[in-house]
């Protein structure tokens, strides 16, 4: 990896985290809060580190991004992957708009995602659960970012991520 490149990913890493934990420090503690419950629960829960953000397993039936923090409930998943990326997505929104966070993304997303009234329209209309535009938001941002590090990675070598 060039110097400039390391340089690039320590600085990228460093805002990330200074935003989570100033700006959008709300959903960041909220984050923290569940983190800390699922550590004191299980404290062989596996943590993965992952573009700033870490990932804890929970036994949750779907998965959550709040602040830096991810919730992983789709561990046996076919679209493990891909929905790992886009709760890292919504991590990214959260460093980015900071307190808009939880008016523009955090209960849209909720309300989106649990209110039977959509459930069903989703069902019976088969709109997909990313048409809402934070959810596609988040797919795209996680994946813009997973993507840089990911080819700086085959360009320069590993990175700790
Ligand atoms: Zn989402």
């Amino acid at each position: 990896m060039t110097y400039s490149n390391i340089e690039k990913h320590r600085l990228t890493r460093v805002l990330y985290w200074f935003l989570q934990w100033t700006w959008g420090i709300v959903q960041n503690i909220c984050g923290l809060v569940v983190f800390l419950i699922l550590k004191v629960k299980n404290p062989n829960n596996k943590l993965i580190r992952y573009n700033g953000a870490i990932i804890s397993q929970w036994s949750v039936n779907g998965s959550m991004g709040l602040g830096m923090f991810i919730f992983d409930g789709h561990q046996n998943k076919d679209d493990h992957e891909e929905t790992i990326v886009h709760e890292y997505g919504h991590t990214v929104q959260s460093a980015i708009l900071g307190p808009l966070f939880i008016p523009l993304i955090g209960i849209p997303s909720f309300i989106w995602a649990n209110f039977p009234y959509f459930v069903r329209l989703r069902k019976r209309k088969k709109i997909s659960y990313m048409n809402l535009y934070c959810e596609k938001w988040a797919s795209n941002w996680g994946e813009r970012v997973v993507q840089n590090n990911r080819a700086d990675e085959v360009t320069n070598g590993s990175i700790t991520v």
